[in-house]
């Protein structure tokens, strides 16, 4: 085995001069297992992905299946294959009517590419608009309508026509007219550190979008997945976007993203000019089957009935005075403090003592945490003790 920090610090591109630097060797569940024996309690689902544990029984066995039958066979779109097909089927039946046409891709980032480009095309208009402190990805379009101006500056230009309104701010309703091609919006904005818009906010936004011929590009690529107690979190605010991102859980530890919306507007993508979007690896049958499996074990095992009461007994153990707010919906919490060193002494404090927790991008206040839905009642009183002695010891 190589476990080489100089390796991985020298000859692995690095984002931070701080990595969080723990050595796995294998992951089960909730858990995560070093070398030497030290296992952790996982509260991040490795940033949004491990709804529903690592390696799941069910997920690995889809898996194997599918190598058995074949790997990459051709670029996306264009021969027929049973994963991709089984996955599209399974997924549009768990989606509103207008959502039926899924379009697999390799990441989150590149589901709001596609999504943007889509509305582009479909409007035939330029401008975008997306929300101060919204995370949407790395690259450059998604990078273009992020908030986050330190994390941007260094790489402009980028996308022109882009506005940003204030998320959950009716008034700032009033930016989108019939010149937006779309407005972007996580549902739940995620790395601003766990924003939850009003219900009467995200109708407002639904409306003014169906006004103005705007088309909604709901991004739920770290809320969506039974994170928030429902399969999808606009299913909470009763409003259907027209073009939905998923990624992260979505492929149950393996890469797979989409951007889902009706058909007639997908098929903007197929003519004037044809491959208006294409990807070699996009719904790779692999992913798909992990993908596919993820669906069925969050279905089989009723994981959406007991997400609200695992986030409730969670919150209710979190109790300290130094903990200025909490932020909750289902199992994806933001725990605020009155400073960015205090989290960064906790968060290094309970990975000491075998809890993973971890920070925002946008809000360094704030630890997150999203545990695993599959977490039990006593995993969670046992990470909730970690963490509150971390609390203390910072
Ligand atoms: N959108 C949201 C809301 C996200 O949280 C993220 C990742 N943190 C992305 C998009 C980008 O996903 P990826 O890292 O898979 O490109």
């Amino acid at each position: 085995m190589n476990y080489s920090p100089d390796i991985f610090l020298n000859n692995l591109a690095q984002t931070t001069d701080t990595p969080y630097l723990i050595t796995v060797e294998k992951a089960e569940g909730v858990y995560l297992y070093a070398p030497d024996g030290k296992r952790y309690i996982d509260m991040i689902s490795g940033i949004g992905v491990s709804n529903i544990g690592h390696r799941h029984p069910k997920v690995v066995e889809a898996i194997k299946q599918q190598l058995d039958r074949h790997l990459h066979v051709m670029v996306y779109g264009e021969f027929i294959q049973h994963t991709p097909n089984a996955l599209a089927q399974k997924l549009t039946s768990l989606l509103p009517a207008a959502l039926n046409c899924c379009y697999f891709v390799n990441s989150g980032t590149e589901a709001n590419e596609g999504a943007l480009k889509l509305a582009k095309r479909y409007t035939g208009r330029m401008e975008i608009i997306s929300c101060k402190k919204s995370y949407h990805g790395s690259t450059h379009g998604s990078l273009s309508v992020s908030g986050n101006e330190v994390k941007k500056q260094a790489f402009r230009p980028l996308l022109p026509d882009v506005r940003f309104i204030e998320f959950n701010n009716a008034d700032d309703l009033n930016l989108i007219t019939t010149e937006t091609a779309c407005v972007i919006m996580e549902t739940i904005q995620g790395d601003a550190g766990v924003r939850i818009p009003g219900k009467a906010y995200m109708k407002a936004l639904r409306k003014r979008c169906n006004e103005t011929g705007t088309l909604l590009i709901l991004d739920e690529i770290q809320c969506g997945m039974g994170r928030t107690g429902t399969l999808f979190a606009f299913e909470q605010f009763n409003i259907i976007p027209d073009i939905l991102t998923i990624g992260k859980a979505f492929g149950g530890g393996l890469p797979i993203g989409a951007f889902i919306a009706d058909k007639k507007k997908m098929q903007c993508l197929t003519h004037n000019p044809p491959l208006g979007h294409i990807t070699t690896f996009g719904g790779n049958p692999v992913c798909c089957a992990s993908a596919l499996a993820t669906l069925t074990v969050i279905e089989e095992e009723n994981l959406l009935a007991t997400v609200e009461a695992k986030g409730k007994l969670l919150e209710s153990l979190l109790t300290h005075p130094a903990i200025k707010e909490i932020r909750r919906i289902g199992l994806m919490f933001a725990i605020d403090f009155d400073s960015a060193e205090r989290v960064n002494a906790i968060v290094e404090e309970a990975k000491t003592q075998g809890v993973i927790c971890y920070w925002f991008l946008s809000h360094p206040n704030s630890f997150r945490i999203a545990p695993p839905l599959t977490i039990t009642n006593e995993q969670i009183e046992e990470s909730c003790r970690v963490m509150l002695k971390a609390i203390d010891n910072s």
